[in-house]
């Protein structure tokens, strides 16, 4: 089966406040910004969704042509008091990777906050316990940031998660054979490498969405990512292997 892959974008906050570093600057977009971000996918009739609801068209054998993929990292505080009321807004959703040891600590979301999220449609899925660069971990370390994060959000939302996004992007291939022992269906990254060639299951790029981007580059960067010209093969979940993917026949929106 061929599948069509939608832009996946990456945030981390949402705060009016400046922010006083460099990084945070970049990490943090305004509720103004997102607002008019979502209002851009809207005007140019793309749906703003979370993985689950991908992967249920997927299942179903509907469109996901006009989707563009949401994604928040780290749970942050402000995902819940900002992100999520902008998103329900838009009648908009998202996926929120979690950083399950940071759950409860201050700035963070709690697990009351990602129920409540969970309710209302938004999905959840796996970013470490600890927010650790996997690809320095020993095979029992990563096996423990994976499952733990995995174990955690299923013992509080009920359902096993089945995406993951790597902290800083970093994997290797260690990495994909403990997310396909763990039935995770797809790995996200935020590694520019993956941005060209076939598309691996664990290997899904993003793109990510600045403090201060303006409107156009947003649409520029919706406009190019990689993953949209290419068809990703081989789902439903298969044992890591080079998932041979090619070039769309039909132009996609
Ligand atoms: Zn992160």
């Amino acid at each position: 089966m061929i599948v069509h892959v939608p832009p996946v974008l990456m945030y981390h906050q949402v705060d009016e406040k400046p922010q006083s570093t460099p990084i945070a600057r970049v990490l943090t977009v305004t509720p103004s910004q997102f607002s008019s971000e979502l209002d851009y996918l809207a005007a140019h009739h793309r749906r703003a969704v979370g993985v689950r609801d991908y992967l249920d068209a997927l299942a179903a054998h509907r469109p996901t042509n006009d989707m563009v993929i949401v994604t928040f990292d780290d749970g942050y505080a402000d995902q819940y008091t900002r992100a999520f009321r902008i998103l329900r807004q838009h009648h908009d959703r998202a996926t929120f990777f979690i950083t399950t040891g940071n759950v409860g600590k201050i700035n963070h979301l709690t697990w009351r906050d990602i129920g409540i999220m969970a309710r209302a449609g938004m999905s959840f899925g796996g970013h470490s316990v600890e927010h650790i660069d996997l690809s320095q971990l020993t095979k029992a370390e990563q096996s423990q940031q994976i499952a733990g994060s995995l174990a955690a959000l299923r013992a509080h939302l009920g359902t096993r998660p089945v995406v993951y996004a790597y902290p800083a992007g970093a994997f290797n291939r260690m990495t994909e054979t403990l997310l396909a022992q763990q039935h995770v269906e797809l790995g996200f990254t935020t590694d520019p490498q993956f941005e060209i060639g076939d598309l691996r299951r664990y290997e899904i790029p993003r793109i990510r969405v600045e403090g201060g981007m303006p409107l156009d580059a947003f649409g520029a960067a919706l406009a190019t990512p990689p993953a949209r010209r290419y068809a990703l093969r081989a789902l439903p979940l298969q044992p890591p292997q080079r998932l041979q993917a090619r070039q769309l026949t039909q132009p996609q929106p």
